[in-house]
């Protein structure tokens, strides 16, 4: 699965408030187990309701009276058992975890049966489970079933390790397309209703179930190892053109990477308009946000990477996940470190314009996993809520971690590791635990050792070099924070200078302290060769400035490492602002619109210092660092443009759009903005929202009521995004209107939230934000996803003032326990923005103090 990640992905604490619960209470057992699963259903978009019938073969290990199966919202209003010309009734009792508890009124031998129940089910509308979906006046029936979802559309056996073949027969009326998994077997009519029986699937978990009901057009993919098409909601086949080309030479690659085909019948697509997360990896049927793949027929550069790397992802699922499945959810983390480690890879390769090299993924989890109470990675799994509690991060954390040791096993034999790990689990379910194993047959050093201290531990290191040569590691934390001694083993891959030359040393640091004699003396130290650690570092000023002389010795990626590195000593006040300075501006020079790129993000990091008092000497500050790039860019992207200057250019723009009064901006401003309203292609998509932010943050009343009837205007998910980003209006009166936006019905119900984000960033203090969300938090979180329900604190109720802490306390305390998951979210924006407030106390008076230094200069 791809999710909607926001900025830093966070993690909290897992109070055990609960008693201790055995496996059994939150799992089946395995004293019955399924075999293969026939459903039924009679599904009407139009209607609320859905009905259906199925029969699971079943397999009783001991004698018993009991069979257990999952179930959630649905009514079962009749379960039996089949033995041969038995019928034997099933009285069903629900348990905690969704466990339907059937009890015979007779001991059941040990043997085969049938297991066979009638129920009823209301579609919901929060993108879980089996729901609908309205687009231009239509109704669509889509499924979300990842990852204990399935029980809402069908009882059955809901766990990744039964893997068993489903066969899915769906009677609908006549107007619709209905598709599944696997390619139709045959299709009746009668009286207006069709009956769709469709293929056995493979042996699968649940979790890839999928099918979906609709008006539906379609488009081919050709020139992939099996048929393929790409449903899209009626009249929208003509915008998949992009997806079209470009899925066949991934799959290639794919199939080439893994050394087998594609494991299933057929391949399609769906695009569905309204989706929590970003995309689905049902075998054979994979669902994606509208937005991913109803593009215009070229799309520039900037916006082609989202697609191609959620396609690469979800297709590699297809082996890892699909074809070898985690044995349970605890190792969810790893299917999607996987998928994400194989997405870049296969863009690198394909898409060498899109420069994903350049990206240090770390960098996305190291905000997360600095915080106190973050958890290992790997840890217990019982509900739906622990496997969502932290997920961001570890697609992040996962995926590094997995490149550093691919970087250490050497490319050849981390695929050879794969494929056989593959070959060794095909069709059957796997733990951590194995990959590990097959990995340590292809390396010289000890994986699994090594892969424990970073997964089963949470956090990582810093290493910090003294001059003599000692080499010492703790745990990273922010200034202030209280944590406990840990140590890793950490694989280091140092450069350094020493009496004039550069020379390259590798060693494992498995100790709190070591000393490498090498290294006494040495002018400067950088340790982290390529940038490929899960680690920060910090070596003594005295070479850190003869470093900042010498950035020439770095590539790109270990200059954008040493500058966020700086930054996060600086956050644990390990160096001065004036330090963390001096790197900025050694960087700031650098001509590689990369490291440009990494400068801006990083004078973007300082924003939360920025107030009313200071605005204007910031303002000053950021002209000074970025106007000779925006003079050289503008805002008008040319054809030849690569992918890194035309990003570097939206970043520029956008932080100086947001931040400075600067005409030349304004102006530039006015004029995109106009254009975008009247074409959403009229220019980047990227630059467009910037543009509309400088002018909602500058000029209120009379930009809204335009981006309004625009957003409602327009049936692309990209534009009405780039709208919503727009629409940062400060005025309480307007920010009430962004918020009133939500509970239209053109708002659709996954895009709610990124409304409430948007609203809680347009002002220094959530006074209002939290009034109306007092006012109508019953109607906008019936309307919303549950996981958006859940991570709600964390999206919109991070802030580094005081003020809005308390503000945040007081709403939650009304309101957290009415939700599912939503204290733990609470606990994970309450714990960021407390520590943001810290760092803002330590930090403000450098800061006040660097800007009137700074700026007195220009
Ligand atoms: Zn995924």
């Amino acid at each position: 699965m791809t999710f909607m990640q926001r900025c830093l992905a966070a993690f909290s604490v897992f109070l055990m408030t609960q008693a201790f619960a055995s496996e059994e209470a939150y799992r089946l057992g395995n004293n019955v187990t399924p075999s293969f699963q026939q459903i039924a259903l009679r599904i009407d978009p139009n209607q609320e309701t859905f009905s259906g019938e199925t029969t699971i073969t079943i397999h009783i290990e001991k004698a018993t009276d009991t069979v257990r199966f999952y179930q959630r919202d649905l009514d079962v209003f009749k379960a039996e058992l089949i033995d041969g010309a038995r019928q034997i009734p099933l009285t069903v009792e629900s348990q905690a975890y969704d466990i339907q508890q059937g009890k015979a009124q007779e001991i059941l031998p040990a043997k085969t049966y049938q297991l066979h129940m009638q129920f009823t089910g209301k579609v919901n509308i929060t993108s879980d489970g089996m729901y609908l979906s309205a687009f231009e006046g239509k109704n669509y029936i889509f499924t979300q079933f990842e990852d204990m979802h399935a029980r809402r559309a069908f009882p059955g056996f809901d766990e990744p390790s039964y893997k068993i073949p489903y066969q899915m027969t769906i009677t609908s009326p006549v107007v619709n397309t209905v598709v599944s998994n696997t390619p139709v077997e045959s299709t009746t009519q009668a009286d207006g209703w069709q009956t769709v029986v469709f293929k056995k699937t493979k042996p699968m978990p649940s979790y890839l179930v999928a099918f979906a009901v609709g008006e539906m057009d379609s488009a081919e993919i050709t020139g992939l190892s099996v048929p393929g098409r790409i449903y899209t909601p009626k009249g929208q086949a003509h915008r998949t053109k992009f997806a079209v080309a470009q899925t066949p030479k991934i799959l290639d690659a794919l199939e080439d990477y893994f050394g087998t085909p594609y494991p299933y019948e057929k391949l399609d697509f769906i695009a569905v308009p309204n989706f929590t997360h970003g995309a689905m990896e049902n075998a054979g049927l994979v669902t994606y946000r509208s937005s991913l793949l109803l593009l215009d027929d070229e799309p520039r550069l900037t916006e082609q990477s989202g697609p191609t790397k959620t396609i690469a992802h979800e297709l590699a699922h297809m082996w890892y996940g699909n074809l070898v499945t985690m044995a349970w959810w605890d190792d969810l983390w790893l299917n999607e470190a996987f998928a994400s480690w194989m997405e870049s890879k296969i863009t690198m390769a394909l898409y060498p314009e899109q420069n994903t090299q350049a990206q240090l993924v770390q960098e996305g989890a190291f905000g997360a996993d600095a915080s106190p109470t973050t958890r290992a990675v790997k840890k217990e799994v019982r509900s739906q809520t622990d496997v969502m509690d932290g997920l961001g991060l570890n697609y992040s954390k996962g995926e590094s971690v997995l490149q550093m040791i691919e970087g250490l096993v050497g490319e050849v034999p981390f695929q050879k590791g794969v494929q056989s790990y593959m070959k060794k689990h095909a069709w059957g379910n796997a733990q951590a635990d194995d990959l590990w194993e097959v990995l340590s047959t292809v390396a010289d050093f000890d994986v699994p050792a090594l892969m424990k201290t970073y997964l089963e531990q949470p956090a990582y290191p810093l290493v910090s070099f003294a001059k003599n040569g000692d080499v010492s590691q703790s745990r990273y934390h922010l200034a202030g924070a209280d944590v406990s001694p840990q140590t890793w083993i950490v694989p280091l891959a140092i450069t350094y200078k020493k009496n004039g030359k550069i020379t390259h040393t590798r060693v494992f640091l498995d100790k709190a302290k070591t000393n490498l004699p090498e290294l006494a003396e040495a002018q400067w130290i950088y340790p982290n060769d390529n940038a490929m650690g899960y680690m920060r570092w910090q070596i003594p000023a005295s070479q850190l400035h003869a470093l900042l002389k010498d950035t020439q010795a770095l590539n790109a990626r270990e200059k954008k490492s040493l500058l966020y590195n700086s930054d996060a000593l600086l956050n644990a006040d390990k160096i001065s602002l004036d330090q963390h300075m001096a790197v900025l501006d050694a960087l700031a020079k650098d001509n590689d619109p990369v490291v440009a790129r990494s400068v801006v993000a990083s004078l973007n990091d300082l924003t939360y210092l920025v107030d009313n008092n200071n605005k204007a000497l910031f303002a000053q500050f950021l002209n000074s660092k970025l106007s000779h790039w925006f003079a050289r860019l503008g805002t008008v992207e040319s054809k030849g443009d690569s992918n890194d200057k035309s990003r570097l250019r939206n970043a520029v723009f956008g932080l100086l759009s947001r931040y400075t009064q600067n005409e030349d901006v304004i102006a530039q401003s006015k004029r995109i903005t106009e254009k975008f309203l009247q074409d959403g292609t009229s220019t980047g998509r990227a630059i467009a929202g910037n543009a509309m932010r400088s002018l909602a943050v500058n000029d209120d009343k009379r930009w809204f009521d335009k981006y309004q009837a625009a957003y409602f205007a327009t049936n692309d998910a990209n534009t009405q995004s780039t709208i919503r980003f727009g629409m940062l209006f400060p005025e309480a009166v307007t920010v009430r209107k962004v918020l009133d936006m939500t509970l239209n019905e053109a708002v659709s119900p996954a895009n709610v939230l990124g409304f409430i984000a948007t609203a809680s960033q347009a002002r220094e203090d959530q006074d209002v934000l939290y009034q109306w969300l007092d006012e109508n938090m019953e109607k906008v979180t019936a309307k919303m996803p549950a996981y958006h329900v859940a991570r709600m604190p964390e999206y919109v109720s991070s802030s580094c003032s005081e003020h809005n802490i308390d503000l945040a306390q007081r709403f939650y305390q009304k309101h957290m326990d009415k939700y599912d998951g939503m204290a733990r979210s609470y606990d994970v924006a309450q714990d960021e923005s407390k520590q943001c407030a810290k760092l803002k106390q330590a930090n403000q008076g450098a800061f006040n103090q660097y800007l009137q230094g700074a700026t007195a200069y220009f």
